[in-house]
């Protein structure tokens, strides 16, 4: 399987020199720093959703390839996604990082070709440490998304 593994090295890769969605929207989107202490890794999330859609992202941030392809495969992979869909696909990618989900409802498997270029971090499970810094970005977004929901205004 190593051509398999080479080929999602060059989409990890792909995504960290040439991220997708980098950059900052402005308010009324609303933003959120995530980090991870295990590794340094950074990431803000910026969030625009118009009625139930995540209509636009944006990360910055800096950290190791794991964590800041991770965000941009994420951001590729949400924008234009109810927040339904959204939710789905946080649930299959953390279920592919072998994280149960925090309900806790297994899902019995995961859809693989769902997640298109996010499948090329399922090596990351062989890897504990590094979870998180896959997970970073994930877990940011879904922090924006609850406080956005909980009515947090974009001086927060
Ligand atoms: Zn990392």
């Amino acid at each position: 399987m190593a051509g398999l593994e080479d080929l999602y090295r060059e989409i990890i890769l792909d995504h960290y020199k040439n991220p997708r969605h980098k950059g900052d929207l402005e308010p009324p989107a609303h933003s959120c720093k995530g980090f991870n202490p295990l590794c340094g890794d950074e990431v803000v999330i910026s969030v625009q959703v118009d009625d139930g859609v995540l209509s636009d992202i944006r990360f910055s941030g800096q950290g190791c390839s794991i964590s800041q392809s991770s965000a941009s495969m994420m951001s590729a992979a949400v924008q234009g996604r109810s927040l339904d869909e959204v939710a789905d696909l946080t649930r299959s990618f953390k279920s592919m990082m072998s994280i149960e989900a925090e309900d806790g409802e297994q899902d019995a498997e995961v859809n693989i070709r769902e997640l298109g270029d996010l499948a090329a971090l399922q090596g990351v499970q062989k890897f504990p440490t590094r979870i998180k810094c896959a997970t970073l970005a994930w877990n940011t977004l879904s922090q924006a998304l609850d406080e956005l929901a909980n009515g947090a205004t974009a001086d927060d």
